[in-house]
């Protein structure tokens, strides 16, 4: 595992740098990816952003999000090749052949199997968001308004807006940094969660109509099928934060959304209000994450999806927890 001062000093002996993010990108991927560039570019580096899936309609408000490149193929070679908030497979870009001889990961996922020689990962960070800032104030770059923003964005959403337990007090000193910087806390409120659009709040009315839970209470669930969103012009995009109602529901340890991928396949989202861990569980289903947030991808038809996740998270709780009464 690499250090801070590793990382910047091996940045700044590049000159071309490509940055992507983990796939289906979200607040902390994408304000981490657009600061770093924007940091790189103000030290005169050829900079290039480029992920695997469109950056979401709640996130156009980051300065130059329309700079980054979409799909595969990624053209070119780089001096570095940085992947942030993500193992590099979860850019979903290469199947190993890089394109560079510097490769440098910065994650805070506690599941990262520390691929890269010059990783840098810190699991207590509430965000990449974090690390990022630590690492433009390395690099000495003075940190901006368009920074500070996607910065804020990045721990403003990957903090739940400040909710979570990941939220420490050095989040909310960098935060308090970033508002000094010209971060505009509103604009951030007003895009991420004052501007759902029309289709996604009524999906969230079916989606939850169709909530089921364990007959203890201690388990509570969704399914989004490929049908429903061809029935409601919405797409996965959509379904963000869902899985944090099922959650919020009293009694309720762990929180699942089951998202149709394929035909017979489905994307998980896993939520815990922090007495289960979640990463290992995530981990031995093929995915990963944090201890209260974690998610992976499952092959089979609902039933046998749901009935593999359930019974997993019965035996997760039963052994965290011990058996529970009906809620
Ligand atoms: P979400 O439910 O928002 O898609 O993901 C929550 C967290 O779970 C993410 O921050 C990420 O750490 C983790 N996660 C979700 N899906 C995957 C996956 O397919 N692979 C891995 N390694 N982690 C995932
Ligand atoms: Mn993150």
């Amino acid at each position: 595992m690499s250090s801070l001062s590793t990382i910047a000093a091996a940045l700044r002996g590049c000159t071309t740098v490509l940055v992507s993010a983990h796939k289906s990108p979200d607040g902390d991927a994408l304000g981490s990816q657009l600061a770093l560039m924007l940091a790189l570019k103000k030290m005169n580096k050829t900079v290039i952003a480029h992920n695997l899936d469109p950056v979401p309609e709640t996130y156009r408000f980051l300065p130059q999000n329309g700079d980054i490149k979409i799909g595969k193929p990624v053209q070119g070679r780089y001096d570095a090749y940085v992947v942030v908030d993500s193992d590099p497979p979860r850019t979903g870009l290469f199947d190993k052949n890089y394109p560079a001889d510097v490769l440098i990961n910065i994650d805070h996922h506690i599941t990262n199997p520390l691929e890269w020689p010059l990783t840098w990962l810190d699991p207590n960070a509430s965000a990449c968001g974090e690390m990022v800032y630590k690492l433009i104030m390395e690099l000495g770059v003075p940190i901006d308004r368009d920074i500070a923003l996607c910065l804020y964005t990045a721990i403003f959403t990957d903090t739940g807006s400040f909710r979570y337990s990941n939220t420490t007090s050095e989040s909310m000193r960098i935060s308090a940094a970033l508002l000094e910087a010209g971060a505009d806390p509103w604009l951030v409120t007003e895009n991420v969660y004052e501007s759902i659009v029309f289709r996604r709040l009524k999906l969230l009315g079916t989606v939850l109509s169709g909530m089921e839970r364990s007959t203890d209470g201690r388990i509570a669930w969704v399914v989004v099928t490929d049908e429903l969103y061809r029935q409601t012009g919405t797409t996965a995009e959509d379904t963000d934060n869902f899985v944090n109602f099922v959650r919020s529901v009293k009694g309720v340890e762990v929180a699942v959304l089951f998202r149709q991928t394929a035909p017979e396949q489905y994307k998980l989202s896993l939520r815990s209000k922090g007495r289960v861990d979640l990463s290992g569980l995530a981990q031995t289903l093929g995915g990963g994450g944090h201890k209260n947030a974690a998610g992976g991808v499952l092959e089979g038809t609902i039933e046998t999806v749901k009935q593999r996740v359930l019974d997993d998270l019965d035996k997760a709780i039963r052994a965290a927890l011990g058996s529970g009464a009906a809620a």
